[in-house]
Protein backbone atom coordinates (compact mmCIF):
# COMPACT_ATOMS: atom_id res chain seq x y z
CA UNK A 1 0.00 0.00 0.00
CA UNK A 2 1.18 3.37 -0.91
CA UNK A 3 -0.33 7.06 -1.11
CA UNK A 4 1.08 10.52 -2.01
CA UNK A 5 0.10 13.59 -0.28
CA UNK A 6 0.56 16.80 -1.35
CA UNK A 7 -0.60 19.72 1.19
CA UNK A 8 -0.33 23.33 0.37
CA UNK A 9 2.71 23.35 -2.44
CA UNK A 10 4.41 26.07 -3.22
CA UNK A 11 7.12 26.03 -6.24
CA UNK A 12 9.31 28.71 -7.24
CA UNK A 13 12.35 28.44 -9.54
CA UNK A 14 14.60 31.10 -10.44
CA UNK A 15 12.87 33.76 -8.84
CA UNK A 16 9.16 32.82 -10.33
CA UNK A 17 6.20 30.85 -9.23
CA UNK A 18 5.71 27.75 -10.76
CA UNK A 19 3.08 26.35 -8.87
CA UNK A 20 1.24 27.03 -5.52
CA UNK A 21 -1.77 25.87 -3.62
CA UNK A 22 -1.69 22.10 -4.82
CA UNK A 23 -3.21 19.96 -2.88
CA UNK A 24 -3.51 16.34 -3.87
CA UNK A 25 -3.89 12.98 -2.76
CA UNK A 26 -2.99 9.69 -4.54
CA UNK A 27 -4.75 6.92 -2.27
CA UNK A 28 -3.39 3.50 -2.74
CA UNK A 29 -4.99 1.39 -5.78
CA UNK A 30 -5.78 4.84 -6.90
CA UNK A 31 -4.26 5.63 -10.78
CA UNK A 32 -4.30 9.23 -10.88
CA UNK A 33 -3.33 11.29 -14.23
CA UNK A 34 -2.15 14.72 -14.49
CA UNK A 35 -3.78 16.70 -17.44
CA UNK A 36 -1.89 20.34 -18.55
CA UNK A 37 -0.77 22.43 -21.32
CA UNK A 38 3.10 22.56 -22.19
CA UNK A 39 4.88 24.56 -19.45
CA UNK A 40 2.12 24.09 -17.19
CA UNK A 41 4.34 22.35 -14.51
CA UNK A 42 3.41 18.74 -14.81
CA UNK A 43 7.06 17.97 -14.49
CA UNK A 44 7.98 19.95 -11.67
CA UNK A 45 4.97 19.04 -9.81
CA UNK A 46 6.10 15.04 -10.22
CA UNK A 47 9.56 16.27 -9.66
CA UNK A 48 8.32 18.07 -6.43
CA UNK A 49 6.90 14.90 -4.94
CA UNK A 50 10.29 12.88 -6.10
CA UNK A 51 11.96 15.14 -3.36
CA UNK A 52 14.16 16.18 -6.29
CA UNK A 53 12.90 19.86 -6.20
CA UNK A 54 12.54 21.82 -2.47
CA UNK A 55 9.51 23.21 -1.93
CA UNK A 56 9.07 27.37 -1.36
CA UNK A 57 6.49 26.04 1.04
CA UNK A 58 3.80 23.14 1.89
CA UNK A 59 4.96 19.65 1.90
CA UNK A 60 5.27 16.26 -0.13
CA UNK A 61 4.14 13.16 2.21
CA UNK A 62 5.07 9.45 1.24
CA UNK A 63 3.27 6.87 3.05
CA UNK A 64 2.83 9.79 5.61
CA UNK A 65 6.19 10.48 5.87
CA UNK A 66 7.52 14.16 4.16
CA UNK A 67 9.58 13.05 1.30
CA UNK A 68 12.35 15.36 2.59
CA UNK A 69 12.82 13.00 5.78
CA UNK A 70 12.76 9.54 3.48
CA UNK A 71 16.57 8.20 3.78
CA UNK A 72 16.28 7.20 0.23
CA UNK A 73 13.21 8.96 -1.83
CA UNK A 74 14.14 6.42 -4.80
CA UNK A 75 13.24 3.59 -2.93
CA UNK A 76 10.29 4.47 -1.33
CA UNK A 77 9.15 5.44 -4.49
CA UNK A 78 9.35 4.82 -8.38
CA UNK A 79 10.20 7.24 -10.59
CA UNK A 80 9.94 7.39 -14.22
CA UNK A 81 10.99 11.48 -14.70
CA UNK A 82 11.50 11.71 -18.73
CA UNK A 83 13.06 9.89 -21.13
CA UNK A 84 16.37 12.25 -21.04
CA UNK A 85 18.63 11.63 -18.07
CA UNK A 86 20.16 8.40 -18.83
CA UNK A 87 24.12 8.10 -20.08
CA UNK A 88 24.11 7.12 -23.92
CA UNK A 89 27.03 5.05 -23.60
CA UNK A 90 25.41 2.57 -20.79
CA UNK A 91 23.70 -0.52 -21.73
CA UNK A 92 20.25 -0.59 -20.23
CA UNK A 93 21.79 -3.11 -17.63
CA UNK A 94 24.41 -0.85 -17.02
CA UNK A 95 21.99 1.59 -16.39
CA UNK A 96 19.75 -0.26 -14.02
CA UNK A 97 22.86 -1.80 -12.37
CA UNK A 98 23.89 2.12 -11.35
CA UNK A 99 20.38 3.27 -10.17
CA UNK A 100 19.58 0.37 -8.04
CA UNK A 101 22.93 0.77 -6.49
CA UNK A 102 22.32 4.23 -5.59
CA UNK A 103 18.28 3.80 -4.58
CA UNK A 104 19.64 0.73 -2.72
CA UNK A 105 17.45 -1.58 -4.07
CA UNK A 106 18.99 -5.43 -4.99
CA UNK A 107 20.57 -6.14 -8.13
CA UNK A 108 18.53 -9.57 -8.32
CA UNK A 109 15.48 -6.49 -9.25
CA UNK A 110 17.44 -6.18 -12.67
CA UNK A 111 16.34 -8.97 -14.47
CA UNK A 112 12.91 -9.14 -13.00
CA UNK A 113 12.21 -5.18 -14.25
CA UNK A 114 13.94 -5.65 -17.58
CA UNK A 115 11.61 -9.17 -18.09
CA UNK A 116 8.36 -6.84 -17.17
CA UNK A 117 8.91 -3.74 -19.71
CA UNK A 118 9.98 -6.10 -22.81
CA UNK A 119 13.47 -4.36 -22.09
CA UNK A 120 15.38 -7.50 -21.85
CA UNK A 121 15.93 -7.93 -25.51
CA UNK A 122 17.81 -5.51 -26.13
CA UNK A 123 19.62 -5.29 -23.06
CA UNK A 124 23.03 -5.28 -23.14
CA UNK A 125 22.38 -2.34 -26.41
CA UNK A 126 23.87 0.95 -25.61
CA UNK A 127 20.64 2.99 -24.85
CA UNK A 128 21.81 6.05 -27.25
CA UNK A 129 20.50 3.38 -29.96
CA UNK A 130 17.28 3.40 -28.85
CA UNK A 131 14.06 4.12 -30.07
CA UNK A 132 12.06 6.70 -27.88
CA UNK A 133 9.94 3.95 -27.43
CA UNK A 134 12.61 2.13 -26.11
CA UNK A 135 13.89 4.87 -23.43
CA UNK A 136 10.10 4.91 -22.12
CA UNK A 137 10.21 0.97 -21.40
CA UNK A 138 14.04 1.72 -19.93
CA UNK A 139 12.61 4.45 -18.05
CA UNK A 140 9.41 2.20 -16.39
CA UNK A 141 11.41 -0.21 -15.70
CA UNK A 142 13.67 2.39 -13.92
CA UNK A 143 10.66 3.34 -11.96
CA UNK A 144 9.70 -0.55 -10.98
CA UNK A 145 12.95 -0.98 -9.49
CA UNK A 146 12.27 -0.56 -5.81
CA UNK A 147 8.48 -1.55 -6.20
CA UNK A 148 8.46 -4.94 -8.18
CA UNK A 149 9.33 -7.25 -5.51
CA UNK A 150 6.56 -8.66 -4.13
CA UNK A 151 8.14 -8.35 -0.81
CA UNK A 152 7.81 -5.01 1.15
CA UNK A 153 4.67 -4.12 -1.55
CA UNK A 154 5.91 -0.36 -1.04
CA UNK A 155 6.04 2.38 -3.37
CA UNK A 156 3.92 5.02 -5.11
CA UNK A 157 5.03 5.47 -8.53
CA UNK A 158 5.09 8.58 -10.84
CA UNK A 159 5.21 8.84 -14.35
CA UNK A 160 5.83 11.42 -16.92
CA UNK A 161 4.83 11.30 -20.43
CA UNK A 162 5.62 7.56 -20.54
CA UNK A 163 3.25 7.26 -23.28
CA UNK A 164 4.84 9.53 -25.59
CA UNK A 165 6.43 7.83 -28.27
CA UNK A 166 5.22 4.09 -27.45
CA UNK A 167 3.93 1.94 -30.25
CA UNK A 168 0.39 1.06 -30.14
CA UNK A 169 1.18 -2.37 -28.16
CA UNK A 170 3.51 -0.67 -25.92
CA UNK A 171 0.07 1.68 -25.42
CA UNK A 172 -1.90 -1.12 -24.24
CA UNK A 173 0.69 -3.35 -22.93
CA UNK A 174 1.40 0.37 -20.24
CA UNK A 175 -2.13 0.20 -20.04
CA UNK A 176 -2.54 -3.28 -18.48
CA UNK A 177 0.75 -2.66 -16.08
CA UNK A 178 -0.10 0.89 -14.66
CA UNK A 179 -3.42 -1.09 -14.13
CA UNK A 180 -1.71 -3.94 -11.97
CA UNK A 181 0.07 -1.40 -10.15
CA UNK A 182 -2.82 0.20 -8.86
CA UNK A 183 -5.09 -3.26 -8.37
CA UNK A 184 -1.38 -4.36 -6.20
CA UNK A 185 -2.45 -1.34 -3.87
CA UNK A 186 0.07 1.41 -5.10
CA UNK A 187 -0.96 4.95 -5.64
CA UNK A 188 0.35 6.05 -9.46
CA UNK A 189 0.67 9.24 -10.91
CA UNK A 190 0.83 9.84 -14.33
CA UNK A 191 1.00 13.22 -16.76
CA UNK A 192 0.30 12.96 -19.80
CA UNK A 193 -1.74 14.67 -22.92
CA UNK A 194 -3.38 11.32 -24.44
CA UNK A 195 -6.93 12.23 -23.50
CA UNK A 196 -8.08 8.88 -25.33
CA UNK A 197 -6.04 6.56 -22.69
CA UNK A 198 -6.66 8.91 -20.00
CA UNK A 199 -10.31 8.80 -20.56
CA UNK A 200 -9.96 5.11 -20.74
CA UNK A 201 -7.92 4.12 -17.77
CA UNK A 202 -7.77 7.47 -15.22
CA UNK A 203 -9.64 6.64 -11.63
CA UNK A 204 -9.25 10.47 -11.47
CA UNK A 205 -8.04 13.71 -13.16
CA UNK A 206 -6.37 16.32 -11.92
CA UNK A 207 -5.33 19.85 -14.60
CA UNK A 208 -2.56 21.75 -13.72
CA UNK A 209 -3.52 25.27 -14.63
CA UNK A 210 -2.66 28.78 -14.13
CA UNK A 211 0.04 27.57 -11.68
CA UNK A 212 -2.18 25.28 -9.49
CA UNK A 213 -3.58 21.80 -9.11
CA UNK A 214 -7.92 21.72 -9.60
CA UNK A 215 -9.32 18.93 -7.21
CA UNK A 216 -8.65 15.52 -8.24
CA UNK A 217 -12.07 14.26 -9.83
CA UNK A 218 -13.49 10.86 -11.97
CA UNK A 219 -13.37 11.34 -15.84
CA UNK A 220 -17.18 11.68 -15.99
CA UNK A 221 -17.07 14.59 -13.44
CA UNK A 222 -14.22 16.36 -15.03
CA UNK A 223 -16.05 15.60 -18.63
CA UNK A 224 -19.54 17.08 -16.90
CA UNK A 225 -21.52 18.30 -20.18
CA UNK A 226 -19.46 18.30 -22.83
CA UNK A 227 -19.35 14.97 -25.00
CA UNK A 228 -15.88 14.26 -24.48
CA UNK A 229 -12.79 14.83 -22.67
CA UNK A 230 -10.76 16.52 -24.75
CA UNK A 231 -13.46 19.02 -25.12
CA UNK A 232 -13.91 19.73 -21.43
CA UNK A 233 -10.04 19.97 -20.70
CA UNK A 234 -10.12 22.39 -23.96
CA UNK A 235 -13.08 24.38 -21.71
CA UNK A 236 -11.31 23.94 -18.59
CA UNK A 237 -7.70 26.04 -19.93
CA UNK A 238 -9.97 28.19 -22.16
CA UNK A 239 -9.18 27.14 -25.58
CA UNK A 240 -12.40 26.95 -27.60
CA UNK A 241 -12.56 23.47 -29.81
CA UNK A 242 -12.92 25.27 -32.85
CA UNK A 243 -9.77 27.69 -32.42
CA UNK A 244 -6.65 27.35 -34.71
CA UNK A 245 -4.94 30.24 -32.09
CA UNK A 246 -1.57 29.37 -30.86
CA UNK A 247 -2.85 29.25 -26.74
CA UNK A 248 -1.16 31.01 -24.49
P1 LIG B 1 5.13 20.74 -17.95
O1 LIG B 1 5.80 19.51 -17.49
O2 LIG B 1 3.71 20.84 -17.50
O3 LIG B 1 5.25 20.95 -19.42
P2 LIG B 1 7.23 22.05 -16.44
O4 LIG B 1 6.99 21.58 -15.06
O5 LIG B 1 8.33 21.42 -17.21
O6 LIG B 1 5.86 21.99 -17.27
O7 LIG B 1 7.52 23.62 -16.41
C1 LIG B 1 6.68 24.50 -15.71
C2 LIG B 1 7.27 25.88 -15.75
O8 LIG B 1 8.44 25.91 -14.94
C3 LIG B 1 7.70 26.34 -17.14
O9 LIG B 1 7.36 27.69 -17.28
C4 LIG B 1 9.21 26.15 -17.12
O10 LIG B 1 9.81 27.07 -17.98
C5 LIG B 1 9.53 26.44 -15.68
N1 LIG B 1 10.74 25.75 -15.22
C6 LIG B 1 10.97 24.42 -15.23
N2 LIG B 1 12.18 24.14 -14.71
C7 LIG B 1 12.74 25.32 -14.36
C8 LIG B 1 13.98 25.72 -13.76
N3 LIG B 1 14.91 24.82 -13.41
N4 LIG B 1 14.18 27.04 -13.54
C9 LIG B 1 13.24 27.96 -13.88
N5 LIG B 1 12.06 27.65 -14.43
C10 LIG B 1 11.80 26.35 -14.68
MG1 LIG C 1 6.69 18.01 -18.51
Amino acid sequence: MSRIQVRDLRIELSGRTILHDVDLSAEPGELIYLLGRNGAGKSTLLRSICGMITPASGEVLIDGTPVRRLPSPARSLGMHLGTEPVHPGHTARRHLRWIAAAAGVGGDRIDQVLARTGVDAYGNRRIGDYSLGMRQRLGIATALLPVLDGGDGAGALVFDEPLNGLDVEGIVWLRNLLGALAADGHAVLVASHLLAEVARSADRIVLIDRQTASPAVPVAEFQGRHDDLESAYLAAIGVRADSSQVPG
